[in-house]
């Protein structure tokens, strides 16, 4: 039974024209963050979102809940259009419809409480019958969520709280409004590894105390594992393949889902999984499927006679250092003199040299350090 129903999506975002646009006298190009995207989502399953960072997971994730429109195709919600809600329908799917951030500040307001943040929704969606009302039901959906006494941390501002305190406020200010569908952006990914199980196991007591269907994006295979009935493995905007979580994991078909499990430290050794069905080559993001090449990891991607001279506006454009002694390049350096919204990662893949970030370094948000100067390949 489908709960939401991606039609072939893509999303595309106009960018104002780059720094290495502007040196090397070309347009700027629109990105292509999510392509040809088809899906179903079926109503109390986990969903999960896998691949890396830049692939288009939050891109899918916000569409799915309105924060962005499709370029092209269609999503279905309980077989409606979203993009064609009637006015009092939009209310609904607003309650309905819940999305939880990597990081809690995007949805916590710094400036107010424990209580105003979590009583907030309700007073949008007009849901309950004045304070009194209200205040029990914020205080049950606080016991819910583990933050028990609730009345202890109603006055609490965010920043008095832990991480995972924070989080838990908010899926609190989610679930208040008792929704049926919650897209989970990386919900455990800025949080103490000793306290992400916790978080991990309480979601799920809540999909079935609540009755959830979920979206679980996350760029790590080992808690999609843990969390997820059906994943979507996702690359350069594409679902390169899905299917149950078991099978995806055990028996991919596609050469990235291979190079992406592969990627990750076995954790049962034993464990040996069958290789039988999986031809071909990894795509590489400079010679990329057809289809799309939109995307700054392709399109932009400098034509290999043009090399030596993309080296040259490469160090022109870019101020980076290195640090001799350490064998660093401060990718901060390079971010210097890029104009767009593109990560200096991006900016360092569109000149056409390779870069491998540590690991530490690849989650979403954490893309600007230090990298090891050895790892970049200049051609
Ligand atoms: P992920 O969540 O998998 O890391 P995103 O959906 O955040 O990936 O990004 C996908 C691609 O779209 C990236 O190349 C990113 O730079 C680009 N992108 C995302 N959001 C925007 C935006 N608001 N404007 C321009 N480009 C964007
Ligand atoms: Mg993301």
């Amino acid at each position: 039974d489908s709960l939401v129903e991606i039609q072939n999506v893509s999303k595309l975002f106009d960018l104002s024209q780059s720094a290495i646009d502007q040196l090397l006298g070309r347009e700027a190009q629109p990105v292509r963050a999510v392509q040809d995207v088809d899906l179903t989502i079926n109503k109390g399953d986990i969903m999960g979102i896998a691949g890396e960072s830049g692939c288009g997971k939050t891109t899918l994730g916000k569409l799915l809940v309105k924060l962005y429109e499709p370029t092209s195709g269609r999503i279905l919600f309980d077989g409606r259009d979203m993009s064609e809600l009637l006015r009092e329908d939009q209310q609904e799917f607003r309650q309905r419809v819940q999305m939880i951030f990597q990081d809690p500040f995007e949805s916590l307001n710094p400036r107010m409480t424990v209580f105003q943040s979590v009583v907030e929704p309700l007073k949008i969606n007009d849901i309950g019958d004045g304070y009194q009302d209200r205040r029990e039901q914020v205080i049950q959906v606080l016991n819910d969520v583990g933050l028990s006494p609730a009345e202890a941390y109603l006055n609490e501002f965010p920043k008095e709280l832990s991480g995972g305190e924070r989080q838990r406020v908010a899926i609190a200010r989610a679930l208040v409004v008792n929704p049926d569908f919650i897209v989970c952006d990386e919900p455990v990914s800025m949080l103490d590894v000793s306290i992400r199980a916790g978080v991990l196991n309480l979601m799920k007591e809540l999909q079935d105390e609540y009755g959830l269907t979920y979206v679980f994006i996350s760029h790590d295979l080992s808690l999609i594992r843990y969390m997820c009935d059906r994943t979507a493995i996702m690359y350069l905007g594409n679902i390169v393949e899905q299917g149950p979580t078991d099978d995806v994991v055990n028996d991919p078909k596609h050469p990235y889902t291979e190079a992406l499990f592969d990627a990750v430290p076995e954790i049962e050794p034993g464990a040996q999984r069958r290789r039988a069905n999986v031809t071909g080559e990894v795509p590489n993001p400079r010679n990329p499927p057809s289809g799309c090449k939109f995307h700054p990891r392709c399109a932009n991607i400098i034509p290999p006679e043009d090399w030596s001279g993309s080296q040259d506006a490469f160090r022109r454009g870019f101020n980076f250092k290195r640090r001799v002694q350490t064998g660093d390049l401060e990718v901060e350096d390079i971010a210097e003199g890029h104009a767009d919204q593109r990560s200096a990662v991006d900016a360092v893949l569109e000149t056409g040299l390779s870069l491998e970030l540590p690991e530490e370094h690849q989650a979403d948000g954490e893309r600007m350090g230090t990298v090891d100067v050895d790892s970049i390949d200049i051609p």
